[in-house]
């Protein structure tokens, strides 16, 4: 799959925003957006002028992108799906992003971030409801359970893992046997991006 290359803590000021995607680095006083909050480019420091409506939009929408760690086809095709369901097509997007099962990954505390809760993912090491599941991108549903594949179970990491994030009200995480469960699909409060979602879904109504 294609991939970000573009320096992490770089988005994050290009967005003005910590995004998380170094995982406990983020939390501690070496994240970049504590040292430098300006603009990356020479001309950053001078560059937080008044934008369009529709720099806005992007701006929102490339944000949101980036908090996930999604590419812009796989953002667009969520939305799609997400405009056809029924409500407010920003809020079904935040709850289809948040049940991506890479997402869910990450929430429960598996990895650091993101971007290591897909790896995990992709090396097969979770199961989805007792099925051996590596698809970062599945869509989860209330009821799902995730947990360690029997051969993970046996691996370092795993077995001397500490859970020090707090998991949000729609899942649950037994953290002795480590499995997690979605107990209901998110509502728009549940989601902790700071994002106006209205804005993206502007963007993609032009
Ligand atoms: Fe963003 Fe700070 Fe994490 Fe870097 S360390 S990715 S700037 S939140």
């Amino acid at each position: 799959m294609a991939r970000y290359t573009e320096a992490r803590c770089r988005q994050c000021r290009r967005e003005g925003q910590k995004l998380f995607l170094k995982g406990n680095r983020c939390y501690s006083s070496k994240c970049a957006l504590s040292k430098r909050a300006t603009v990356p480019g020479q001309h950053g420091a001078g560059r937080r002028r008044k934008q369009s409506e529709y720099g806005l939009q992007l701006r929102e929408k490339q944000k949101t992108k980036r908090f996930y760690g999604l590419q812009e086809k796989q953002f667009r095709n969520l939305y799609t799906k997400a405009d056809r369901q029924k409500g407010n097509s920003g809020i079904n997007l935040l709850r289809l992003l948040e049940l991506r099962y890479d997402n869910v990954v990450y929430r429960l505390g598996f990895g650091e971030s993101r971007a290591e809760a897909r790896q995990l993912v992709t090396h097969g090491h979770f199961k989805v409801n007792g099925k051996k599941a590596n698809i970062p991108s599945m869509t989860l549903s209330a009821g799902d359970t995730i947990e360690l594949t029997d051969s993970a179970k046996n691996l370092n990491r795993f077995k001397n893992m500490e859970f020090n994030r707090t998991v949000p009200q729609w899942l649950s995480l037994d953290q002795d046997q480590k499995v997690g469960k979605v107990l209901q699909v998110p509502n728009r409060e549940d989601v902790d991006v700071e994002v106006e979602e209205r804005m993206i879904v502007e963007l993609y109504s032009r």
